[in-house]
């Protein structure tokens, strides 16, 4: 019987592994499909305070597994397909491919993973020019056109990283004004490889074997058009990584689990939520990380009181 399992080790994952174990919960924490989350898709990281000349997303989350483990947290690199929570009691959870863990308390840190518009060759043409990841992707695309979807900061990001490698970075988005914060907004119109296509959608994936071209509808004129292009990095935001507690945890209408009384409490007793997974509005690393803290002090409360 495990006190406290921790579901994620991403920062928000990671931290609340780091108070807990610190706190001598000796929690287990399971890393999930996407070990290390998002930030491990992402390059630098500019915005994470203390580290002044920015830190790679994958370092970082590795610096805070580290930590956790030096204070005797547990990492699992596996997946659990099944939760029977059991509000106020132990909770079961299945593992993919085998094995069962029973736990008083548990903290939800499962964050969230990339949204696609849904298209059919979006599937068709996967590892074949679709990708959510230009840090993981983009190097396969030297001298080759691209397109970036989406107008948010994800996609300021990806589009100034894919101009390293990329002949041409085409910026699709469906209105005319960028989501994106000034800063990041500002960097990517500045940059001579990036190009904007405004008012516009993607209709249509097409190629043979390979993404060859996009086909466009612009929303304002209703004209139909093709692009040539070899590289499609979706950024379109996230969606919660909570299918798996479907009818078990109280959830938005976007799926993001709901929290109790500005906590981590959510509405299953013995059961926490911290990071991505729960947080529609911030989605940042280092409101995951707090969020992280927060769920493991919660947890430790929770525990004490039943001991
Ligand atoms: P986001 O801010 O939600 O932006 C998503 C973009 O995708 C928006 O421009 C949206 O269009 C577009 N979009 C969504 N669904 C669409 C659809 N079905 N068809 C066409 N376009 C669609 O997501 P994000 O860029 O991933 O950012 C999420 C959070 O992470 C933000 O808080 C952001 O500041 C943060 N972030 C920060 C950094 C950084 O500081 N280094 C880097 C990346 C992300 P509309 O604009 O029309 O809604």
């Amino acid at each position: 019987m495990e006190k406290l399992v921790i579901i994620g080790n991403g920062p928000a994952g990671a931290t609340a592994a780091i108070y807990a174990a610190r706190a001598n919960l000796k929690p287990l924490m399971f890393a999930g499909n996407q070990p290390g989350g998002l930030l491990t898709m992402t390059g630098k990281v500019e915005n994470f305070p203390g580290f002044p000349d920015g830190i790679e997303g994958f370092d970082l989350v590795m610096k805070m597994q580290e930590q956790a483990e030096k204070f005797g947290a547990r990492i699992e690199y596996e997946t659990i397909e099944r939760f029977t929570l059991d509000p106020g009691g132990i909770h079961r959870l299945e593992i993919a491919g085998g094995g069962v863990v029973e736990t008083q308390a548990l903290i939800v840190a499962s964050g969230a993973s990339p949204r696609y518009l849904g298209l059919a060759g979006e599937e068709k043409f996967r590892n074949h020019g679709v990708s959510a990841c230009a840090t993981c992707d983009g190097a396969f695309f030297e001298n080759m056109p691209v397109a970036v979807i989406g107008g948010g900061d994800s996609a300021m990001e990806e589009a100034n990283f894919l101009t390293r490698f990329a002949s041409v970075v085409y910026v699709i988005h469906r209105r005319d004004q960028l989501k994106a914060s000034p800063i990041m907004a500002e960097r990517a119109r500045k940059n001579p490889k990036i190009k904007f296509i405004w008012n516009s959608v993607v209709t249509d994936l097409l190629g043979n074997g390979d993404l060859e071209k996009l086909a466009l509808r612009n929303v304002v004129t209703g004209e139909e058009s093709f692009l040539e292009c070899r590289g499609y990095f979706c950024a379109l935001g996230h969606i919660p990584n909570t299918k798996v507690f479907d009818g078990q945890l109280d959830v938005d209408a976007s799926g993001y689990i709901k929290r109790i009384d500005g906590t981590t409490r959510t509405s299953c007793e013995g059961v926490f939520a911290a990071g991505d997974c729960a947080d529609p509005r911030y989605r940042q690393a280092i409101c995951a990380a707090a969020s992280g803290c927060q769920a493991a002090m919660d947890a430790e409360r929770y525990l004490e009181s039943r001991a």
